[in-house]
């Protein structure tokens, strides 16, 4: 008898396991259908031996000492300042777009004042800021809005900027001093071992049974436990009752060069050429020393594994109706970027899957009911529940 069911292995499934495995004595069965243990997160050391991150770059940053301080008991870190190259007219310019990326841009040679100025006399008026064009171009115009983000975005969304909510491009800044950082965030650095090394060590106890290729479809009737924790799609756990939640996908292009370095930057956007939004080089952000160099390639598509829910009104308005169902399901708690259709970073997931242990903690033990039937699990499933051992991996 498992007191928790949990369907992902990401950072709220892991999280969760981990608190409530060694926090509150909880045994704990994690199910993943995917190969391995990270979710989207996930690292492995490729065919030439250089670290890659599978489903592209993952680079972490937050401003709360609580959610680096726990992830600390896991790994140590590596200092890391992400920055971004844009490819616009031919040059490579900082983006988030800065006061080196106007003077550059325009052949100018401006102050942080005079950059200001400038900005102002190009932002047109929006008296109301619904979508992401709006939010672009009421800062810095139209003309930068189509260099840098109208097309962008129609890759990245499939979509113009004008039918997204205001949320997407709200994330990217404008500076008007020469800070070129990607995020500005107190605390900013990589797994010093990478993301999956980091889980393993999360996933390493007595109480926590990892079951990795599974679709907790195929085990939940079988394995007995009290409460269900889902990290997966919300609409695909109630059968896509009101129809499906829409996702953005991506292909990753892995390529491995006979070179050392490649990219002028750590990552170049291209907002106007190419089919792919960007490429990575993932050596600039492991620190890792090779004589190649492994880079990624990302092409936004509609269709394939679900990344990013499309923030628009209408989808918004979908998930509530999931979400009712989602509050209204008893001893089922959904957590994390998929199971409650928000467009969360890792720091943001593992605070989410933070807050639901207080919470569950919170709860009194007599409230916690067996909700499924106990049926002992044929031998060929419960041969599929290996308690993983990082030692030989
Ligand atoms: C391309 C890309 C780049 C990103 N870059 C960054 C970044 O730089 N910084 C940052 O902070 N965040 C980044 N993110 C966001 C980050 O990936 C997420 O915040 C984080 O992975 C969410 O964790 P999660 O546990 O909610 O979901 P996931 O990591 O998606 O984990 C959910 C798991 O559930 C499993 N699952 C789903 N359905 C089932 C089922 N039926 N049965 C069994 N298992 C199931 C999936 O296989 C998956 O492993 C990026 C995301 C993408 C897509």
């Amino acid at each position: 008898m498992f007191d928790y069911l949990i369907v992902g292995a990401g950072f709220a499934g892991s999280v969760l396991a981990e608190r409530l495995a060694t926090r509150s004595n909880k045994k704990v069965l994690i199910v993943d259908k995917r190969s391995h243990i990270a979710g989207n997160a996930y690292d492995h050391y490729n065919e030439e031996g250089i670290l890659v991150h599978k489903y592209g770059p993952h680079i972490f940053h937050t401003n709360s000492k609580d959610v680096f301080e726990y992830l600390s008991n896991f790994t140590d870190w590596r200092p890391y300042e992400h920055r971004v190259l844009a490819s616009v007219d031919g040059q490579l310019v900082p983006m988030p777009i800065n006061l080196d990326t106007i003077n550059k841009l325009y052949g100018l040679s401006l102050n942080s004042f005079e950059v200001e100025q400038f900005l102002e006399s190009l932002a047109e008026q929006v008296p109301v800021i619904k979508t992401s064009e709006d939010v672009v171009v009421s800062k810095v115009g139209r003309e930068l809005y189509e260099k840098f983000f109208r097309n962008y975005t129609r890759k990245q969304w499939g979509m113009d900027p004008s039918e997204l909510d205001k949320s997407v491009t709200s994330r990217v800044p404008t500076r008007t001093n020469r800070d070129d950082r990607y995020f500005t965030d107190t605390y900013q650095a990589m797994p010093l071992h990478g993301y999956t090394r980091m889980f393993e060590r999360m996933l390493d106890h007595p109480n926590i049974k990892v079951m990795l290729n599974t679709d907790y479809h195929d085990i939940v009737d079988f394995i007995p436990f009290k409460e269900m924790i889902f990290t997966g799609p919300v609409d695909e756990y109630f059968d896509f009752k009101y129809g499906k939640l829409p996702y953005r996908s991506l292909e990753f292009k892995h390529e491995t060069l006979n070179q050392e370095n490649y990219l002028a930057a750590p990552v170049v956007n291209y907002p106007n050429d190419n089919l792919y939004t960007r490429i990575t080089e993932f050596k600039a952000l492991t620190g890792q020393k090779h004589p190649k160099t492994s880079i990624v390639y990302e092409y936004p598509k509609a269709e394939g594994d679900p990344y990013y829910p499309v923030p628009r009104l209408e989808n918004a308005e979908l998930y509530n109706k999931y979400k009712k169902l989602a509050d209204e399901t008893p001893n089922v708690h959904f957590v994390g970027r998929l199971a409650t259709y928000k467009y969360y970073n890792m720091d943001q997931v593992v605070a989410q899957a933070l807050t639901l242990y207080k919470k569950l903690t919170e709860k009194p033990e007599e409230a916690q009911k067996v909700v499924k039937p106990t049926i002992i699990g044929s031998a060929s499933i419960m041969e599929k529940l290996v308690p993983r051992d990082p030692a030989k991996e």
